[in-house]
């Protein structure tokens, strides 16, 4: 079965930024499940793995614009700590990626200044400018259930659990 819209797909990966640094693998977890064609993964993701099928492995390079867009300057603004979705124990320091709640729903921001009741942090999505390459295994290509289209992402291992 091909990659198509409609289509949930389980896939592993490995990231990295074009010719360099490791990011982030799914290796040693659950491979990544979504809804092909609803906007589940990075565009430039999809348009890579449109057409292909279970078994196949290959390299996407997936540019800012297709990724996670282009880094704006004067992307800073202050955020109280307590809506700031720190784990137990995380202390908000400099650097630390956390994520914070937007109308356009969680979004991954990093603090660049930390005071006592609020940080600063840098909105910009930790990989925005960034040309990325993903290594990708595809393992299982299967028709989404009513129920999946209708919700507009995959459920099971990898997908949404409700
Ligand atoms: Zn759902």
């Amino acid at each position: 079965m091909q990659i198509a819209d409609g289509k949930v797909v389980t896939f592993h990966y490995d990231l990295k930024e074009a010719g360099g640094e490791f990011v982030e693998s799914s290796r040693g977890g659950d491979p990544v499940a979504y809804l092909h064609g609803k906007g589940g993964v990075v565009k430039g993701l999809e348009k890579g793995l449109l057409g292909k099928g279970a078994g196949d492995s290959f390299t996407i390079a997936v540019t800012p614009e297709d990724g996670y867009g282009l880094r704006k300057e004067e992307s800073l603004q202050r955020i109280p700590i307590k809506h700031l979705g720190l784990k137990k124990k995380e202390k908000p320091v400099r650097g630390l990626i956390c994520s914070v709640q937007t109308d356009k729903g969680p979004r991954q921001v990093t603090i660049v200044k930390a005071g006592r009741y609020s940080v600063d942090v840098d909105t910009n999505h930790p990989l925005a400018g960034k040309n990325l390459e993903f290594v990708v295994e595809v393992i299982e290509v299967r028709e989404a259930t009513g129920e999946e289209l209708s919700h507009g992402h995959a459920h099971g291992v990898g997908g949404h659990h409700h």
